[in-house]
């Protein structure tokens, strides 16, 4: 009954976080290839975006993580025949669902760990769109897809350019990723000038549509440094094997450098729909419509080095990196909640990285971190004075940085 042999040909995944920057593109992947089977969404509270999505792609489950919005939903849709789930529960159902094979994570913040993990566990591979689940929990992410012999296929810009140049390498050592940035907007700025940094300005990225916590991590140059981190856990290098190269244009959106000094690089114009479609057809090439690059009219690349100075994000997160344990973890639910404090209009731009730094100096190293420990140990939370929990974050990781970031940081030593 299938001549074709198109129902053999069919993938199927799911999607974690499918109303955001990397879900929406993801699905328009499938909308252009027209054989992808979505079998399962999710995301936070946008349930009018997730009520189109279920129209049109017909999933078996949908997850809402806000359970108001989760009931909602369920009277909304009631006329098809997805199954509404809520919370973490139901982005674990998802995650081990029978009858798909890639899962693509693409929430932001830690709550993708518990999900990747559970998935993995059930042999599906990883179309990874999640920073916080190598950065914090790469030491138990990694052993686990070697064991069950997952894929883990980077969906970052970044990283999928490396994986792309390691193709057909043969395993041969690589010397050094050279991981590229594009400086964001206040590329070549001193801290001075940043003070009056306003939510607005640090939003606009010159090159990629993000969302935007990622938009601020750029800006920040955070997002460089979970990129650093990730790439250590993804292709297995030391943190000073990654180098950390801007260019402002976005052209080359990674490069590697093998033993005998050769440099690949993977060129394209900045569109995340080309790493997104690269992870779920991997190895092969689909067409693409888009942009091409034009050399012509681009005639020149700029290379430059980071500024360590100026950007503070960056160099703690080399330090976080190399510290490794818990650390990383700390950095990363720091910088969540500042930043969350910062969108929403609570605290200064250059007071995300004082807090990076206070959170950090603050903290007392575990070598070897539980998943329990990186979602947030009994004991590391201090609790506010007002008793509250600072509003706006949902992880408990969160409230480990949350004691430390309200003390002012030690001041900086003169260089
Ligand atoms: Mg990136």
């Amino acid at each position: 009954g299938d001549p074709l042999g198109k129902d053999k040909q069919m993938k199927r995944i799911a999607i974690l976080g499918s109303t955001g920057s990397i879900g929406t593109q993801t699905l328009d992947v499938v909308r252009a290839n027209g054989d992808i089977e979505v079998v399962g969404i999710a995301a936070g509270r946008n349930i009018d975006a997730l009520e189109s999505q279920i129209r049109e792609f017909s999933p078996k489950i949908c997850g809402v993580w806000d359970e108001e919005k989760a009931k909602e939903l369920a009277v909304r849709v009631a006329d098809t025949d997805t199954k509404i789930v809520s919370g973490m529960e139901g982005l674990l159902e998802i995650a081990v669902m029978e009858g798909y094979e890639i899962l693509v994570t693409a929430v932001v913040g830690m709550i993708g760990i518990r999900p990747t993990m559970a998935a993995i566990e059930a042999g599906k591979d990883i179309a990874l769109g999640n920073k916080e689940t190598l950065v914090t929990a790469g030491h138990l992410i990694i052993p686990l897809v070697k064991e069950k012999k997952v894929r883990l296929l980077p969906v970052d810009s970044e990283h999928s350019a490396i994986f792309q140049c390691l193709n057909g390498e043969h395993g041969n050592k690589i010397e050094k990723i050279l991981l590229t940035a594009s400086g964001g907007p206040f590329r070549g700025w001193a801290r001075e000038q940043m003070k009056n940094v306003q939510v607005e300005d640090a939003l606009k990225h010159p090159n990629w549509s993000m969302g935007a916590k990622l938009t601020i991590d750029s800006s920040t140059m955070v997002n460089k440094g979970l990129e650093v981190m990730e790439a250590k856990w993804l292709f297995d290098v030391g943190m000073d094997d990654v180098q950390v190269v801007v260019q402002p244009k976005s052209v080359i959106h990674s490069m590697v450098q093998f033993e005998d000094g050769a440099v690949m690089a993977q060129l394209g114009t900045p569109d995340m729909k080309l790493p997104i479609q690269y992870a779920l057809y991997y190895p092969e090439r689909r067409p693409m419509r888009g942009d091409r690059l034009d050399f012509w009219s681009m005639k020149e690349i700029i290379f430059d080095k980071p500024d360590y100075e100026n950007f503070r994000g960056l160099a703690l997160a080399r330090e976080a990196g190399k510290a490794g344990g818990s650390v990383p973890v700390v950095f990363n639910a720091a910088n969540e909640f500042a930043v969350a404090k910062f969108l929403g209009k609570k605290i200064s731009y250059l007071e995300i990285t004082d807090m990076l730094e206070a959170a950090m100096e603050h903290h007392k190293k575990i070598a070897h971190p539980s998943l329990d420990e990186v979602l947030g140990p009994p004991g590391s939370c201090r609790r506010p004075r007002t008793g509250q929990r600072p509003r706006g974050t949902s992880q408990p990781s969160q409230r480990w940085a949350w004691g430390y970031a309200r003390r002012p940081p030690r001041p900086r030593p003169e260089r």
